[in-house]
């Protein structure tokens, strides 16, 4: 359990972050919010948050297409994301959890006239993916949303009944995940994470207008395979059956990391095993997050100001 969340501008102890069930965003999803990861570097005795600022740039973007007002900076945010995880003290791996939404104790479905809020919590964390050196997924029969019903660039909490649809449909299926397409029946993503192929030695992606969330991870992949082993990303729609021909394929996110899929419904991808780029993209991401290769340093937010956590408020 995390002890503590910044609520109403401050830090409270976790019991005391409590909303009404008349608050706008329990009733109608009118809230946008983001997931963060922080690592844990044994050898520092170091906490590092991912691409922390590009996480704010990104909800200040979702919040734009709320409406919502943020009243701190993407500066701020991350200042007060830094003290949050002070406060906890972790010594492992972490998620984080921003929420900005509509808070007000009223009825009446819109996005104006209303009161915004801002809180924040993390959370030890572990793996979202179990099997993320060869998951099995499937195509979903649910859809992605369309950018011109519920924008799917905005991290927007009531457009997740989307991926709750897809991903409570696969899992009791049977499979680790599910890849969703859109309206007109290329790949978008998976339920909370990006997708990428191997094909002819590039790697290929959706692009951003194919209802995919702008992942944060999905560059990093980007960048690492450029410049750590000269691999190009072509971002175009995919089809469903090149999937079934591809080289190699991988779900990436904040959450997931970077899972293989080794196997979609009734085929395997590629011989059925992790391949070469995804086993070498993985080992990168992971010494990347965890501030090991001096060349992504940026990317990586120190949290304590010496070694070690304190553990203290
Ligand atoms: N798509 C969806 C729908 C997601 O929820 C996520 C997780 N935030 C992603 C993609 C991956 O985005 P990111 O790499 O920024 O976490």
């Amino acid at each position: 359990m995390p002890r503590y969340a910044f609520f109403k501008g401050q830090f409270v102890p976790i019991e005391e972050a409590r909303v009404s069930i008349m608050t706008h965003a329990f009733n109608y999803g009118t809230g946008c919010f983001e997931g963060i990861r922080a690592y844990w570097n044994e050898e520092e005795g170091q906490l590092f948050v991912f691409r922390l600022r590009e996480h704010y740039e990104r909800m200040h973007r979702s919040c734009r297409i709320l409406r919502i007002h943020l009243p701190y900076s993407v500066e701020e945010l991350s200042a007060l994301t830094v003290e949050l995880l002070r406060r906890e003290g972790f010594r492992q791996d972490a998620y984080i959890r921003p929420l900005a939404y509509k808070a007000d104790e009223v009825i009446g479905v819109r996005l104006h006239d209303l009161t915004d809020e801002f809180a924040m919590f993390a959370v030890p964390f572990g793996r979202y993916i179990e099997q993320e050196e060869g998951a099995h997924v499937c195509i979903s029969s649910w859809r992605r949303v369309d950018d011109n019903a519920t924008p799917a660039r905005a991290k927007i909490t009531g457009a997740y009944i989307n991926s709750a649809f897809a991903k409570t449909d696969a899992v009791l299926s049977g499979y680790d995940e599910a890849l969703v397409l859109t309206d007109t029946g290329h790949i978008s993503e998976g339920s909370a994470e990006n997708f990428f192929m191997v094909r002819q030695g590039c790697l290929v992606t959706p692009p951003v207008t194919s209802n995919i969330l702008e992942g944060i991870t999905r560059d990093t992949i980007i960048e690492l395979a450029r410049q750590e082993m000269g691999i190009k990303t072509i971002q175009r729609s995919i089809d469903r059956s090149e999937i079934y021909i591809c080289d190699e394929a991988f779900l990436c996110g904040t959450g997931c990391q970077v899972a293989a899929i080794t196997r979609i419904e009734h085929r395997p991808i590629g011989n059925g095993t992790i391949g070469p780029v995804v086993t070498r993209l993985r080992e990168l991401y992971f010494d990347v997050v965890r501030g090991k290769l001096p060349r992504y340093r940026h990317w990586c937010t120190p949290v304590y100001e010496q070694s070690g956590g304190t553990g203290q408020e």
